[in-house]
């Protein structure tokens, strides 16, 4: 962190809290600038506390810091964007805390990551905003943020004898690659259609202006966000508490 100025302003998203004490807080910001920092917000907690709301979960806020040796505080907060409102339903709740699992795990410590927090702020827009198909919307965050981290699956043509496409073609969510259905088939492949191949081909190769711009059946998106699911978390050699919650309370 050595960059980093004894005072400094930059944006981002409250990705984590944990109270500290009577009235402190430890938030864990995705920020603009730096990535991903930790950092106190003092009396925070106290409901005149005009930096309570800019420094919760899941608030896009610019903070003015001050730092003192490692030490980060916030001495300044005020909110941009509320993606937690009154309203918001637990499955939603719980998939919007999983995309910042998600940020904390792969994002960067000290250093920017614009292209991961534009993603997940977008994605935080869809689906709190305007109530896209949240299996949608996770499974796009889920192997776009894989292609970030350099988890990139290969969905060109069939590793073995370059096909490009087939009503049926097979992932491997070990490896990421894809197989046709006449050659052989390791083990890890799952089955997709091609309306799914198609979809999972413009989450890794389209431009981010275009990344949410396509449909696809509530059933399709279902088998998707099981498919990027375990992909990510065997990519990664993770398990995230949040993903596990999610999938124990939705229907
Ligand atoms: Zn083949």
């Amino acid at each position: 962190m050595a960059e980093i100025g004894t005072r400094f302003s930059t944006e981002g998203l409250v990705i984590k809290e944990m109270n500290v004490g009577e009235s402190d807080r430890l938030v864990t910001l995705f920020t603009r600038d730096y990535g991903i920092l930790k950092a106190f917000a003092s009396g925070a907690k106290s409901i005149k506390s005009k930096k309570g709301a800019a420094t919760s979960l899941l608030t896009y806020s610019n903070f003015t810091i001050q730092r003192k040796k490692e030490t980060l505080r916030i001495t300044e907060a005020s909110p941009i964007a509320l993606f937690f409102g009154v309203g918001s339903d637990i499955e939603t709740l719980s998939l919007s805390q999983y995309f910042c699992e998600l940020a904390y795990r792969f994002g960067t410590t000290g250093t920017p990551n614009i292209e991961m927090l534009r993603l997940i702020l977008n994605s935080l827009h869809f689906l709190t905003k305007e109530k896209r198909y949240s299996r949608l919307i996770k499974a796009i965050t889920e192997l776009r943020i894989a292609v970030l981290s350099g988890y990139s699956p290969n969905l060109v043509a069939c590793k073995s004898c370059g096909k490009f496409e087939d009503d049926v073609m097979y992932f491997n969510v070990k490896d990421g690659s894809l197989c046709c259905s006449e050659c052989e088939r390791e083990d890890g492949t799952v089955a997709i259609t091609l309306s799914q191949l198609s979809a999972m081909r413009h989450i890794v190769y389209s431009q981010f202006q275009k990344l949410y711009s396509f449909e696809i059946s509530d059933t399709n998106a279902d088998r998707l966000s099981d498919i990027t699911s375990r992909y990510i978390t065997l990519q990664s050699d993770q398990s995230f508490d949040t993903l596990n919650f999610y999938n124990s309370i939705k229907e």
